[in-house]
């Protein structure tokens, strides 16, 4: 493991201000956060944890602006051409965002050159080719008589999107929700998660420089309290949120109020389940980055693996070597592969939660510990149990720890893939594609990968079913929580 050290010095993060109606400004009644670097703990700044009075301002800020001629009467193709030159913005400045991002959040610098940052920019660009194509649609009433009624739907912005991101992907996750929010002509109020603010900082500032009218997007900094009153404000229309279940029951509990719009995108306990007849030289490499990449912190990823009994030894090796050639270190050095958790308290809980695997009969395979004495790193982590009521295997970790599950009939699969208050994603290997569309119809989840992992797509529709959250994110479903449908009807006979 290399040696964390601080790299703050050499990379310029943007000041901790909120961005209100086109100008950066302090909450100056606020209470301060301190933002640190996860692999050397050292601090990196702070940001407000802004009251219901900044909240309030952004509010009236993106109101004003879905008013605003500027924005209410571009064409589309106008805000396509917005979203073209901020996606290009991202493209010139990406190596400083992924260097941002490496440094705040801790993840390796060699997925966030490759993966956050590019996969962030052609988000904002498949979104870019939206706005032009979302049409309402002449329609032939039921019950009138042909030729004596035109009816025809309208899609309508459905206004102001408090939009709460976490801190797992915080640019990409950001940009899942302004991309498609500013597609439709909607306003966003947007916060990101207290650990991980600063590449939001940075893209507002690209939004800026791209020409978005002053108040389209709006950044609130702060912590939960700060997300509550985004969630609380009588003049925010939807609110899109990423995080976890609890905080996520929280929301749909407050939003009952005033029946606000609202999308969950909340926690997994994914699946990977390998048949007999995979390949495992792509199972084992598969399965590995489905549970270590980005240190586990990945809503979808397969933290609970189910392989063939008689395998079952030759897979686990396996997956443990691949854990054991991911080099732990900073994010910011160019060949680490496995990055600190985001903060403390995520360490704390993570151990915990392998602890507490272990006491309940879990038996460690491989990993198991804190690595290192400063920075939040965790060993690549595989506890063996049948349990199906052992605490590891049952709650969402958010660490690189994969519970590992022995199977001998494959009809147990789906049962097995099933038995998870979650149902975010599925990993299945298989060479066998009549198989792969059983397992696929049957497994309960918002997204089924068939020997493959870890591959969201901005046209594919990505929720979860269950407690996994409520709607889709991406693709052209997602347009159904941020545009209003309006039936006209008339009467021309
Ligand atoms: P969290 O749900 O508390 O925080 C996510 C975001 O919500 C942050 O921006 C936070 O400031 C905000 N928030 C917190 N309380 C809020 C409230 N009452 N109203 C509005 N916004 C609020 O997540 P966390 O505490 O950072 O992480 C805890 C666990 O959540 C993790 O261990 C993991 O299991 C899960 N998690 C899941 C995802 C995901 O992508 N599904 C992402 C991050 C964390």
């Amino acid at each position: 493991m290399n040696a964390p050290q601080s790299h703050s010095a050499s990379i310029k993060l943007p000041r901790g201000l909120n961005y209100i109606g086109g100008q950066w400004q302090d909450d100056a009644a606020a209470a301060r956060i301190e933002v640190r670097d996860p692999a050397s703990e050292a601090l990196l700044g702070s940001i407000p944890r802004s009251t219901p009075a900044a909240v309030d301002a952004a509010v009236r800020a993106a109101r004003a602006a879905l008013q605003d001629p500027a924005w209410a009467n571009l064409p589309p193709m106008g805000r396509e051409a917005l979203l073209h030159r901020l996606a290009a913005l991202m493209d010139e400045h990406a190596s400083e965002l992924a260097a941002i991002e490496s440094l705040d959040n801790g993840k390796p610098i060699a997925f966030s050159s490759t993966l956050d940052v590019p996969l962030s920019a052609q988000w904002v660009r498949y979104f870019a080719g939206w706005p032009s194509k979302l049409a309402g649609r002449a329609l032939n009433p039921a019950l009138q008589a042909n030729g004596s009624t035109h009816a025809y739907t309208i899609r309508e912005p459905v206004g102001v999107v408090g939009a709460i991101v976490p801190w797992n992907f915080p640019l990409v996750l950001a940009v899942w929700k302004l991309a498609p929010a500013l597609a439709a002509g909607c306003t966003v109020v947007i916060k990101p998660a207290e650990q991980t603010p600063y590449s939001l900082l940075r893209l507002a500032e690209l939004i800026e420089q791209a020409g978005f009218p002053k108040g389209v997007v709006n950044v609130v900094l702060g912590d939960g309290s700060t997300g509550q009153a985004i969630v609380d404000h009588p003049g925010i229309a939807k609110i899109s949120f990423t995080g976890s279940t609890a905080v996520g029951k929280r929301i749909a509990a407050s939003v009952a109020g005033d029946l606000k719009r609202v999308t969950l995108e909340l926690g997994g306990k994914s699946p990977t389940v390998i048949l007999p007849d995979a390949n495992l030289e792509t199972a084992i490499p598969g399965a590995a980055q489905a549970v270590f990449v980005n240190s586990g912190q990945i809503c979808f990823a397969g933290t609970r693996l189910f392989a063939p009994r008689k395998i079952f030894d030759q897979v686990l090796d396996g997956i443990a070597a691949v854990g054991a050639s991911f080099k732990i270190g900073p994010g910011l050095s160019p060949d680490t592969l496995l990055g600190p958790v985001v903060s403390q308290r995520q360490l704390d809980s993570v151990l915990g939660k392998v602890e507490a695997g272990i006491k309940a009969g879990a038996a460690v395979h491989s990993g198991g510990k804190r690595a290192g004495s400063q920075g939040y790193f965790v060993e690549p982590t595989i506890l063996v149990t049948s349990d199906r009521e052992n605490p590891a295997y049952r709650e969402e970790v958010f660490g690189p720890v994969l519970t590992a599950t022995p199977y001998d009939e494959i009809d147990e699969l789906a049962a097995y893939a099933n038995d998870s208050e979650y149902g975010l994603g599925a990993h299945v290997y298989t060479r066998d594609l009549a198989k792969a569309h059983q397992l696929a119809r049957r497994i309960q989840a918002g997204t089924v990968w068939v020997n493959t992992q870890l591959a969201p797509d901005p046209a594919m529709p990505f929720g979860g079913f269950k407690q996994s959250g409520w709607g889709r994110e991406n693709g052209e479903d997602v347009f159904a929580h941020y545009l209003e449908t309006k039936s006209v009807i008339m009467n021309i006979a």
